[in-house]
């Protein structure tokens, strides 16, 4: 076997921990997928219909990551139909293939959403400033090489001084250009398919599927570029028990509504902390409107570290123990109560009461 620390996630879905746990329902779908043989171009067709239906799309392709579902839609909105391009993606002749990206958007999730533009043969054209930009500018910014504009709903992004997705949307569609948004992270699944011609989902990140992405919209534009499965989605395949996975993962999504008694439940184990001098929680929402409760973890000048060397500790014991730290040197973090398994929060509260309280 190998030899792993064990870790204990309270800080979301993070990819360098692996992002997120799949229930015994998910685990069926995959067995069941590994299990079997399939036309495979039938199964990508049948299983694109049905992840439409969740999505609120005309149609849909399941990649292996939301990564690879950014590239499939740059290549397929810069080909087309045409099969050559297909098998010469990278041709120099072939112009058309700017990518307009605000440049408070050009961020790395993990890897930066530019190299998965250029994997998919565009040339990210970076809009606006650092810190803000306009239609404007946006409308400024299109030549006759631009093949479409990428728009990232993310945490990750900008959020001040930028046109919200439906002004970009609106705009767009007076353009006649093709807008692919990332939501790659979001919850809502299905508020994309009225304002993006595509959009991309990851699969195990809210839906809590396998590693696996959705690139969903018009029908035509998937058609596009599920034909680069034949060029470069070809080191990007997504298997057939990855298919079957994240149908079971979407079918739970959108059927159980997310209960969130045992996260409370969990915080309230947490508050035990508030006996120790110098600690106090309090439990927040999630700043994004979302249905998420965490417990903040205020480290106050009588404690006898600050909040910066005790999630450091945290990380280093045993078991690794890894928090919502971003705050950390504002003096408070955050347990994020969705990942942790049964009895995790037992540890977190004996492990913090042992460095903080001596206990
Ligand atoms: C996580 C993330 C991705 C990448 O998702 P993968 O499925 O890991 O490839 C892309 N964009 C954004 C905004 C993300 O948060």
């Amino acid at each position: 076997m190998l030899n792993l620390k064990k870790v204990i996630n309270a800080s979301g879905r993070m990819s360098i921990l692996g992002v997120s746990t799949m229930s015994d329902y998910v685990l069926e779908g995959i067995a069941r997928g590994g299990r079997h043989y399939f036309k495979m171009e039938e199964l990508v067709q049948e299983s694109g219909q049905q992840v439409a239906k969740y999505v609120h799309t005309e149609h849909a392709l399941i990649t292996n990551s939301a990564s690879a579902a950014i590239s499939l839609a740059v290549a397929g909105v810069i080909s087309k139909d045409d099969r050559y391009l297909v098998e010469h993606l990278y041709e120099d002749a072939f112009l058309q293939r700017e990518i307009l990206i605000m440049k408070g958007h050009q961020v790395d999730y993990g890897a930066p959403v530019d190299v998965m533009i250029h994997v998919g043969g565009g040339k990210p054209k970076g809009i606006g400033y650092a810190n803000g930009c306009s239609i404007d500018q946006i409308d400024q910014s299109v030549s006759e090489n631009t093949a479409a504009i990428l728009f990232v709903q993310s945490h990750h992004c900008v959020q001040k001084n930028m046109p919200s997705l439906q002004e970009v949307s609106e705009w767009a569609r007076q353009k006649n250009l093709p807008l692919i948004v990332d939501a790659a992270a979001e919850e809502d699944i299905t508020g994309y398919g009225e304002l993006a011609d595509l959009v991309i989902f990851s699969g195990s990140k809210a839906i809590q599927g396998p590693t696996s992405g959705i690139l969903a919209g018009k029908t035509e534009l998937i058609k596009y570029a599920t034909l680069h499965m034949k060029g470069i989605g070809r080191a990007m395949k997504v298997g057939k028990e990855a298919i079957f996975g994240l149908l079971h993962a979407l079918e739970q999504f959108v059927t159980e509504k997310t209960d969130v008694s045992h996260q409370l439940a969990d915080l309230d184990k947490l508050k035990q902390l508030n006996e120790w001098s110098g600690i106090k929680i309090t439990i927040e929402a999630d700043e994004a409107g979302r249905e998420i409760y965490r417990g903040r973890v205020h480290i106050g000048a009588e404690a006898p570290l600050d909040a910066s060397t005790l999630v450091n500790q945290l990380k280093d014991g045993i078991p690794a123990i890894y928090t919502r730290d971003y705050h950390a040197n504002e003096g408070h973090f955050d347990i994020d109560p969705r990942p942790l398994l049964p009895g995790d929060m037992d540890i977190i509260v004996q492990k913090i009461s042992n460095l903080i309280g001596g206990g």
